[in-house]
């Protein structure tokens, strides 16, 4: 019998390899940026078109190619970058598989430009679907550029399963910030669509990271520096009062590589122990430079993810040395209580007012006194909404060393977590009803989250928060799809600023938030302005509801069926909903049973969560019966 075993021709081993390194647009961006890093480029340009699927190019002035390297460099295990299994041991360099190009030019009509320094004239190289369409011999600047266009051609299943070009373009985004972040002493531009997205000129981190994420990030930044014999750590994390809900800026480079790291990422937030609100997290940048020899980066394709020699070392060195660049610029609550805090206080903090820890403790709370009380420092309320829920403005009386109570146990812990419940303030009343009087209504609210109500066939327990939330989506929904939600007009304009990525969503959920009743005044380069608002929106509320839109919109699942107007309509609904632990009127109790049962899919939660159960008759009588 013959031999059915055959070698793959390496048009179609490179198509297949293709797969692994080319997920999407920004995989691109990611491999021809760090060969023109690799190349020692002092500037970088990366011109895209249509969120790359038209066009990428990247040039640089790096060290260039001769003839016969812009013709091997297509090759499958190509590479100038190491020679020895050894090599492998003491990267310097991004890249050292020889593989991306070949791939690329495997999935791709690919153009290619180099000259060297040294050589009068370059290489003109086109190759379409890794086979050479042409060559010849140009007059070019010193460096590279080369032109990826149509991307994935030949494999129209890739190309279909491509996402919208505004999330193409953000993976993109993502791609050249992490690389522009790990390399501050190199020059930046990126085009998209004709236009200048960023233009980052050599500097650097502080500048680079000020750069990308606006001027408003300089005062959020303390410096982090310590250096050892395993690790030296240079870089910035935000102070813990610019925590955000969403995960969004959160930066580790290893030996100018960006790396993703579970376990580094504890070391830090283990550093911002009872600083935080709960569910916020801080930004950092954190660059770290260890012996090449002591880490693996081969183990993931993409190689995002490293294995370190000695991770326990590195994980207390990073916490402490976190923990105590916090502390050295104040921003931390003085943990020794015995010490005076003017006494060490940076001069320019001195006027300042102590930073309070975060952690919201009302030492007064009693879960069965009467008023309501909310735990929450900012609570502030629309005007003309005095009544409804939560009358009563909680008062943080600070008792004389209080937080004595918690010295030597773990703030984080359970145990204060759950006195905190809901540091969310109450958002306004609910139907803007201004009567409070209690009259005799049949629910009663328990453990300021569930309303109970006797009903024919036994009784009713309705979740407050989920019930809420359904009446709320139901409302922005039909708001944003059918009519315009009422606005009101704000005496003063509200200035809120984003970064870029988050203004391109802001612009992209414009139409939407007009709809519900927001009206923009400006979306300018670095923040907005705002004019109006959804009458239940209160303007406390205004800052959050919007970071939380959008940290819901990044992490939104790729792909995810739902319309943009129905993540708009969630999102929202969860940040304005009434939370658990806000005491009810009884008059807002019948409201929200009323328009609950209004509602066209009362029984779930816009996060199919029930929001009520009922309890019949016979299933009481039955536990009776015992
Ligand atoms: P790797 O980066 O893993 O070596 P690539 O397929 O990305 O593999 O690149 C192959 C080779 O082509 C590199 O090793 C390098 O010698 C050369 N090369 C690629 N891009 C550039 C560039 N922008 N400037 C100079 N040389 C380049
Ligand atoms: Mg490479």
């Amino acid at each position: 019998m013959s031999s059915i075993i055959q070698l793959l021709p390496d048009h179609v081993a490179n198509q297949i390899a293709a797969g692994e390194v080319v997920q999407r647009p920004a995989s691109v961006v990611k491999e021809l940026l760090e060969n023109a890093v690799d190349a020692r480029a002092t500037d970088i340009k990366l011109i895209v078109k249509d969120a790359g699927k038209t066009l990428i190019q990247v040039i640089d002035n790096g060290v260039g190619m001769n003839v016969t390297d812009a013709r091997l460099c297509f090759e499958r295990h190509a590479t100038s970058k190491i020679r020895h299994a050894e090599d492998l041991f003491a990267l310097h360099t991004k890249g050292f598989r020889g593989e991306a190009l070949a791939s690329i030019a495997a999935i791709a009509h690919v153009e290619m430009k180099t000259k060297q320094d040294q050589d009068e004239l370059g290489t003109h190289i086109v190759v379409e679907g890794s086979k050479f369409a042409s060559q010849d011999v140009a007059v070019l600047p010193k460096g590279t550029s080369f032109s990826v266009k149509n991307l994935f051609f030949n494999i129209p299943a890739r190309r279909n399963f491509l996402k919208s070009d505004t999330v193409e373009f953000r993976h993109i985004v993502d791609e050249f910030e992490r690389v522009a972040l790990a390399h501050p002493n190199i020059g930046f531009v990126l085009y998209h669509n004709g236009s200048e997205m960023f233009n980052l000129p050599m500097g650097n981190m502080r500048q680079r990271i000020v750069g990308i994420f606006g001027s408003r990030t300089n005062e959020k930044l303390v410096p982090v520096k310590e250096s050892t014999e395993i690790v030296a750590i240079e870089g910035f994390v935000t102070k813990p009062e610019f925590a955000k809900k969403s995960r969004g800026e959160q930066f580790f480079f290893v030996n100018n590589r960006f790396i993703k790291s579970g376990y580094l990422h504890h070391a830090v937030m283990a550093a911002y122990e009872g600083l935080l609100k709960d569910g916020c997290q801080p930004g950092y940048y954190i660059y770290l430079d260890v012996p090449p020899h002591t880490i693996d980066i081969n183990i993931h394709p993409t190689k995002t993810e490293i294995k370190f020699d000695d991770e326990h070392a590195l994980y207390a060195i990073l916490r402490s040395s976190i923990k105590h660049s916090l502390g050295q610029f104040n921003v931390a609550p003085v943990l020794d209580f015995e010490r005076d805090a003017n006494l060490d206080t940076p001069y320019d903090y001195q006027k300042r007012e102590a930073v309070v820890p975060n952690v919201e403790v009302d030492r007064n709370f009693n879960p069965f006194a009467d008023e309501a009380i909310k735990g929450t420092a900012t609570a502030s309320r629309p005007a003309g909404s005095s009544g409804g829920f939560g009358n009563t403005h909680f008062k943080r009386e600070r008792q004389p060393a209080w937080e004595s109570l918690y010295i030597g146990t773990n703030p984080a812990s359970e145990e204060i977590a759950d006195i905190n419940f809901e540091s969310e303030e109450v958002t306004g009343s609910l139907f803007n009803d201004n009567e409070v009087e209690d009259t005799d209504y049949k629910t009663y609210q328990i453990h300021r989250k569930y309303l109970v109500s006797p009903i024919k066939s036994g009784l009713l327990v309705i979740d407050q928060k989920r019930a809420h939330q359904r009446i709320l989506y139901e409302q922005f929904l039909r708001n944003i799809t059918v009519q315009h939600g009422a606005s009101q007009q704000l005496l003063f304009p509200l200035v809120l600023h984003y970064n870029k990525t988050e203004l391109d969503l802001i612009r992209e959920m414009k139409e939407a938030l007009q709809n519900t009743g927001f009206v923009f005044a400006e979306i300018n380069d670095d923040h907005i302005v705002v004019n109006g608002l959804p009458v239940n929106v209160p303007e406390s509320e205004v800052s959050i509801l919007l970071e939380e839109l959008i940290s819901d919109l990044q992490q939104e699942v790729p792909g995810s069926s739902f319309s943009q107007s129905d993540r708009i309509a969630k999102s929202m609904a969860r940040s304005l909903a009434v939370k658990t632990g806000t005491a009810l009127s009884g008059k807002e109790q019948e409201n929200m049973v009323n328009a609950l049962f209004a509602c066209k899919e009362p029984d779930v939660s816009p996060f199919n969560k029930p929001t009520f159960i009922t309890v019949s008759v016979e299933d009481l009588d039955k536990r009776f019966a015992i």
